[in-house]
């Protein structure tokens, strides 16, 4: 059985012998120092071959850099290619033109300098909750003892709510829990990225609310620099310092990005109450409406007169007072009654 607690000057030496070993097989390249490019995406384009010979565009002249410590998300319709990035990102897929480079080393395959958190966090099912965070400490610390890795995962599962569940399998742990999982093994990896593909959908809405505070809070501490996809545009504004817009498939690139301005430590009902919230949120709201109104094209070939299911702003808008009313569930649940009106 593991001690709970974690010696944090021991932990602090071995993150940062973590972190200065990083050279992992996945990337090659100079090592950068300059911070407001930590990752840098350019010109990125990923086209698949059709059987007529002309390619299908997804993505095209997407452009964007991340500064370290910087949480990004990116919004946009379903469909419109955010995956698609992310995953060329996480090096999963490799782009047909363009180039990323992440901490000055360009990405040409996957590698766990990139913590990834998916919809559904696919944990070993025979493996507790801590061998499966185990699992991936060995990998970034092959040279430390069992202990210590051990240490460094119960660490991580203590600081997302799971230190009383470090011995419990995944099929024993609710989906939200299981996601806490998967959110505590990114964060363990130590890794120069957080890459998030909607890590909150398959949740119901008050888990996903809570879980989000779990993240802002570990982000916080940990200040890992992060790019989250969502298509929820009160998720993007309570975790992020820009929201990057993407214009509808196909050739889906940047289309505004949106500095959100509202002051870190954030709470919940901090943010909703914000004077700037309603504006900021507006501006999100009015792009994704505009775009509604321009539903992507397939990606097929040019001469194919066939639109894809496209997102209704009115699905993305969960109204007003529903909002309200979930945030107020939350703060209810959280203890924050007496203070909710
Ligand atoms: P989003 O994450 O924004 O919902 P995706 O990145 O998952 O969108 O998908 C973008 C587009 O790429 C979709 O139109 C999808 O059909 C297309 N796509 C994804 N994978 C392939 C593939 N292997 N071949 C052809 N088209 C693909």
């Amino acid at each position: 059985m593991i001690s709970s607690a974690v010696c944090q000057p021991a932990l602090d030496q071995f993150m940062e012998e973590i972190q200065s070993g990083a050279d992992t097989p996945h990337s090659k390249g100079p090592r950068m120092t300059h911070n407001d490019k930590y990752l840098e995406i350019w010109k990125l384009q990923k086209a698949y071959p059709t059987p007529n010979g002309s390619p299908a565009v997804i993505v095209e002249d997407f452009t964007l850099n991340v500064a370290e410590g910087e949480f990004v998300s990116v919004i946009g319709h379903s469909g419109c290619g955010k995956s698609t990035v992310l995953s060329m990102i996480a090096g999963l897929s490799q782009p047909t033109g363009g180039g990323i480079v992440l901490a000055g080393r360009e990405i040409v395959d996957a590698g766990p300098d990139r913590g990834v958190v998916f919809q559904a966090p696919c944990l070993l099912p025979w493996m507790t909750a801590l061998q499966n965070v185990t699992l991936g400490v060995e990998q970034v610390a092959p040279g430390k003892s069992r202990a210590e890795q051990r240490e460094v995962a119960a660490h991580y599962l203590e600081l997302v709510g799971l230190g009383d569940s470090l011995d419990v399998h995944p099929n024993q742990l609710s989906g939200g829990m299981r996601q806490r999982v998967g959110i505590a093994r990114a964060f363990a990896l130590s890794p120069k990225m957080l890459l998030l593909d909607e890590p909150f959908g398959m949740l119901d809405s008050l888990t996903r609310l809570e879980l989000q505070q779990v993240l802002i809070d570990l982000w916080a501490s940990d200040r890992k620099t992060a790019l989250m996809i969502t298509h929820d545009v009160d998720e993007a504004l309570f975790l992020s310092d820009r929201i990057v817009m993407m214009t509808n498939g196909p050739a889906a690139r940047v289309g505004e990005i949106l500095e959100v301005t509202l002051p870190r430590p954030r709470d919940r009902q901090t943010v909703f109450e914000h004077p700037d919230y309603e504006q900021l949120r507006g501006r999100l709201m009015s792009f994704l409406e505009e775009r509604a109104n321009h539903p992507p094209l397939p990606a097929q070939p040019s001469g194919h007169e066939h639109h894809l299911p496209t997102m209704t702003a009115a699905a993305v808008n969960s109204s007003k007072s529903l909002r309200r009313s979930l945030s107020r569930s939350f703060l209810r649940l959280s203890g924050f009654s007496n203070r909710v009106t």
